[in-house]
C-alpha cells in the first residue's frame, strides 16, 4: 500500500479494489488476499456484512458452511477471515466515482472518518449490492398516507432500530423479503392479513412459503393486485382486486382495513456507478454483461454478487464472489482465456450468467427459469446441437437454478470460434 496526502486529498494504491461489504464484497476481498494481491475493501455503512446484517432469521450458509446459520452469523464468519487476512478496510466510506476506462483506475470515495480518499488501483470488484423498487415502481393508484414501507426497511426497523412499524398489515409481493416480514410482524405481535401477489405463483422460496405463512395461517392471493392505497394521515385501507386477464377486475375487489403496507416487490441491482463508467449492462438483470471471467465490458472490473444479479442465497453469493476474486488476480497476472464463446438464454431461461463461457476453465453458470414445472429439463446446446441434459425436480422462476460443467463434459465438443453454448428448460 502506498498512502500520501495531497491537498486534503488522500492517495492510496492497491492492486484490487472491492466496492461494498456484504457476503459478495467480503468474500471477494478474502480471495484476493489470499492470492497475495493488496486489498482495499470500501463500505458505505459503518458495519460490514451488508443485508445479512438485517437478516436475524436462519437459512443461512448450508452450502458455505454446512450449518444453518442466520444473516448476521454469516457475515460474522467472513467478516473474521478478512479482518484476520491483509485487506485494508473502509467503514463510512461511500465510492462516488470510478474512472476505469485507463490501465489504472481510480475511485473517488468520501467519507466521514477518512475524509476525501482517492484510490488507484489495478483491478476493481463490484459488490455493491442492489435495493428495493417501491410504490413509485410499481405505480398503485391512491392517497399518499403515512404507513407504506418497502418491506426491507420495515426488516431494518424491526431488527436493527427496535421500531415496530405497524399493527395491522397488508404485504404487497410473495418475495422472500415480504414473506420473511410477515413472520417477523407476526411474531413482534402485528396482525398480517395477507400477502397479495400479482403473479399467479410465489415469487419467493417455497420454504419461506411454508415456514412463514402457511404455519402461521397468513392468507396468500396470487393473482391479485392492491389496486388502491387509501388513508389521509396515515394508511387507513387498500383494495385488492384479483386480476383477469391481466387487468384488475373491480367488481370482484374486496378491501382490507390496514395500518402499514409492506411493500416486496423486487429489487434492483445497485449499478448507477457502474453504468457512469461506462459499463454495459444486461437488460435482463439490471446488473453488468460478464465474461467467462466475471469481468464486464470494461477491462479490469468485475462484478458479482446481487450487483449483478439478484440471488435467493448468500451462499451463492460468496461462491459467485470468491470466482471474481480469483479472476481479478489472474487479471493482475496477465492470464486472460485463450478463448471464449457466447452463451444464450434458450426457452424458458431468463438470462444465464455469465454471458460468455470458457471451454479451457469450465465453471458454474447461475439462471432463472421463466416457468414453474416439476421434472423439467434443463438441455445445454451447441451450436443447436444438444451436449448435455439434467433432470431437475423442480424449477421456478423465484429460485436460482445452476449448474457446473467440467472439462469432462466439454472434452468432447467441437467448438469454433464463433460457437454458441444456449441453455434451455424443457
Ligand atoms: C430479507 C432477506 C432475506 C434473505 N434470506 C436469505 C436466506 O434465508 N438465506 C440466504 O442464503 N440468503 C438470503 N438472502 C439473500 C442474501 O442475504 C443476499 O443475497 C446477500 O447477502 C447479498 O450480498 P451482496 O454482497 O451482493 O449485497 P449486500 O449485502 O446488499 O451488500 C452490498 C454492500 O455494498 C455497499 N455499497 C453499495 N454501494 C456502495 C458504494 N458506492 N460505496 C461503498 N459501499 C457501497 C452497501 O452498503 C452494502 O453493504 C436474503 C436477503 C434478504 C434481503
Amino acid at each position: 500500500m502506498h498512502c500520501e496526502g495531497r491537498e486534503g486529498m488522500k492517495e492510496l494504491q492497491y492492486d484490487v479494489l472491492v466496492i461494498g461489504a456484504g457476503a459478495a464484497g467480503l468474500a471477494a476481498a478474502l480471495e484476493v488476499s489470499r492470492n497475495n494481491a493488496s486489498c482495499a475493501l470500501v463500505e458505505r455503512e459503518s458495519h460490514l456484512g451488508g443485508i445479512l446484517i438485517q437478516c436475524i432469521h436462519n437459512g443461512f450458509g448450508l452450502e458455505e458452511y454446512k450449518e444453518e446459520l442466520t444473516g448476521p452469523e454469516f457475515a460474522e464468519r467472513q467478516v473474521q477471515a478478512v479482518r484476520a487476512a491483509d485487506v485494508d478496510i473502509f467503514t463510512d466510506t461511500t465510492v462516488t466515482q470510478l474512472n476505469a476506462e485507463n490501465d489504472r483506475k481510480e475511485a473517488y470515495c468520501y467519507s466521514a472518518v477518512y475524509g476525501v480518499l482517492r484510490i488507484s488501483v489495478r483491478a476493481v470488484i463490484l459488490a455493491m449490492g442492489c435495493r428495493e423498487r417501491n410504490r413509485g415502481n410499481i405505480r398503485t393508484p391512491g392517497t399518499r398516507p403515512a404507513g407504506v414501507y418497502t418491506a426491507g426497511l420495515a426488516q431494518r426497523l424491526v431488527n436493527i432500530e427496535g421500531y415496530i412499524p405497524g399493527q395491522d398489515v397488508v404485504i404487497v409481493g410473495s418475495g422472500d423479503i415480504g414473506l420473511i416480514m410477515a413472520r417477523r410482524m407476526t411474531w413482534v405481535g402485528a396482525k398480517v392479513h395477507a400477502v397479495i401477489e400479482i403473479q399467479p405463483y410465489p415469487s419467493g422460496l417455497t420454504r419461506n412459503i411454508v415456514q412463514c405463512l402457511n404455519d402461521f395461517d397468513i392468507p396468500l392471493y396470487l393473482s391479485h393486485v392492491v389496486s388502491r392505497i387509501e388513508g389521509k394521515q396515515r394508511v387507513e385501507k387498500v383494495q385488492v382486486s384479483p386480476l383477469t386477464n391481466g387487468i384488475p377486475d373491480e367488481e370482484n375487489s374486496f378491501e382490507i382495513p390496514c395500518d402499514t403496507l409492506l411493500l416486496s416487490v423486487g429489487l434492483i441491482p445497485e449499478n448507477e456507478l457502474s453504468k457512469e463508467a461506462g459499463m454495459e449492462i444486461n437488460p435482463q438483470t439490471n446488473g453488468a454483461l460478464v465474461d467467462a471471467t466475471m469481468m464486464t465490458s470494461i477491462d479490469g472490473v468485475f462484478s458479482c454478487g446481487n450487483v449483478l444479479h439478484v440471488h435467493d442465497l448468500a451462499d451463492w453469493v460468496a461462491e459467485e464472489a470468491r470466482r471474481a476474486g480469483a479472476y481479478a488476480v489472474r487479471y493482475l497476472r496477465n492470464e486472460r482465456p485463450k478463448r471464449q464463446i457466447r452463451i444464450k438464454a434458450g426457452a424458458n431461461v431468463r438470462y444465464i450468467n455469465p454471458a460468455m463461457f470458457d471451454p479451457d476453465n469450465p465453471d458454474k453458470l447461475y439462471f432463472r427459469s421463466l416457468i414453474v414445472k416439476n421434472q423439467a429439463k434443463l438441455q445445454i446446446k451447441l451450436d443447436h446441437k444438444p451436449v448435455k441434459e439434467v433432470r431437475l425436480s423442480h424449477v421456478q422462476p423465484s429460485e436460482m437454478l445452476h449448474v457446473k460443467l467440467k472439462p469432462k463434459d466439454v472434452a468432447g465438443w467441437n467448438i469454433m470460434k464463433d460457437s454458441v453454448l444456449e441453455v434451455s428448460i424443457e
